[in-house]
């Protein structure tokens, strides 16, 4: 196979951001991408991998490889009473498969519709949603190691999924491809509702889970930006989690922060109130700026470059540290041309 040379993502990240990629392939099954690995142009190049775009910021072109996943597939492995396992091709988009699973009556990611992506970028930062992550749901994924060509089976407990992350956004990071993912659902109508308002949105008795995938989409429709509408990558920032002991000094002197428990000893924030109370809600600045209704939503409004964006980010995890003594990490992955 060869690549495909010079070509612009800006219709390939969902922040619209304009650079080009030198060397791109475009990988619509396992067999392209063992040709893909093993082609002379490609082995000992750097490799990016590339699903919707919906986690990434680019501040330069890609003069690295750059792997499209794209490949398709969905498959029953192995069904009783109670649960089905089915396996779903890496390229497959995200929401498709949720709408699939909804349609077979497959319980387990009803909660997480509306996510843009695909299915093989799910794992890598454990997508959540509504009271749902998606380790919840992942019996095992199989992944091609870049360097040795090598396929590998992860059962769930090797990905070492935590919150917004796992082994492939950590140690394993730019070291494999994941090519297919199996889920375990459930044929039983076993429902997560206690998040927020969605008990009241599906306003419902015995709801099912077409009620929870539509009622999910109804509230992430009316607050989220649509990213063909208002170029964004979700969340920027990932919520922080602090000690007990330095919640209780915050809470001292910012009463109104919402918290949650995250096991023992520890406190969620909400990233976005933290961000809303430093004022940059609905603030913009050289075509980029905070979206009105979720302030942990960046928006490119005005064909911003991927830098403007980095920068404005870094303004905004100053200003967060300095009025709380709280540092938020961003959850999307920029890419540069000396990363
Ligand atoms: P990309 O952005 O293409 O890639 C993300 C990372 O994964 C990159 O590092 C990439 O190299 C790597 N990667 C991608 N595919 C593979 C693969 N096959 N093998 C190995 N590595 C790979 N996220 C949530 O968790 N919850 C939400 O509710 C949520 N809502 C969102 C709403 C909006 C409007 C937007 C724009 C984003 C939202 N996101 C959310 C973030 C994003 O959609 C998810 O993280 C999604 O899983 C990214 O998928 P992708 O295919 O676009 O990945
Ligand atoms: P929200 O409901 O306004 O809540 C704000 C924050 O408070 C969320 O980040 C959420 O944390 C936390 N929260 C609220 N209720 C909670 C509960 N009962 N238990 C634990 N944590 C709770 O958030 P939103 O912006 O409308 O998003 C709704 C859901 O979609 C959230 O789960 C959010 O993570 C997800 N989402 C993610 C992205 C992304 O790019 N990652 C983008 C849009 C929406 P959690 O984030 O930990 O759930």
């Amino acid at each position: 196979m060869k690549p495909v040379q010079k070509i612009s993502l800006k219709e390939y990240n969902t922040f619209n951001i304009d650079v080009n990629a030198l060397y791109s392939f475009f990988c619509k099954s396992e067999k392209d991408l063992f040709e893909i690995l093993k082609s002379d142009f490609v082995r000992e190049k750097k490799i990016i991998i590339l699903g919707g775009g919906s986690n990434l910021l680019f501040t330069g072109d890609v003069e690295d490889v750059l792997i499209l996943m794209r490949n398709k597939g969905i498959e029953i492995v192995e069904k009783d009473k109670e649960t089905v396992f089915v396996k779903a091709s890496a390229g497959e988009i995200w929401d498709e498969f949720v709408d699939w699973c909804v349609n077979n009556s497959y319980g387990g990611i009803e909660n997480l519709s509306l996510i843009p992506g695909t299915v093989g970028a799910s794992p890598v930062q454990n997508i959540g949603a509504y009271g749902v992550e998606v380790k919840d749901v992942i019996e095992e994924l199989e992944a091609v190691n870049i360097k040795t060509g090598e396929k590998k089976v992860f059962k769930n407990i090797e990905c070492n999924f935590a919150y917004r992350s796992s082994i492939f956004k950590n140690e394993l990071k730019k070291q494999y491809i994941i090519i297919n993912v199996t889920f375990k659902l459930s044929k039983l109508s076993k429902l997560t509702l206690a998040y927020g308002n969605l008990q009241n949105e599906i306003n419902k008795n015995n709801p099912s889970i077409r009620d929870v995938r539509e009622a999910v989409i109804r509230i992430r429709e009316s607050k989220l930006p649509n990213p063909k509408l208002l170029p964004n990558a979700g969340s920027f920032f990932k919520n922080p989690i602090i000690s007990n002991q330095q919640f209780e000094t915050l809470i001292q002197k910012f009463p109104e922060l919402v918290s949650f428990p995250v096991g023992e000893n520890k406190i969620k924030l909400a990233a976005g109130q933290l961000i809303d109370l430093c004022g940059f809600k609905g603030q913009k600045e050289k075509g980029v700026g905070v979206h009105e209704k979720q302030a942990l939503v960046i928006v490119n409004y005005d064909n911003a470059d991927g830098k403007t964006i980095l920068k404005f980010s870094e303004k905004i995890q100053q200003s967060v540290f300095e009025k709380f003594n709280v540092k938020i990490e961003r959850e999307i992955n920029v890419y540069s041309a000396e990363f």
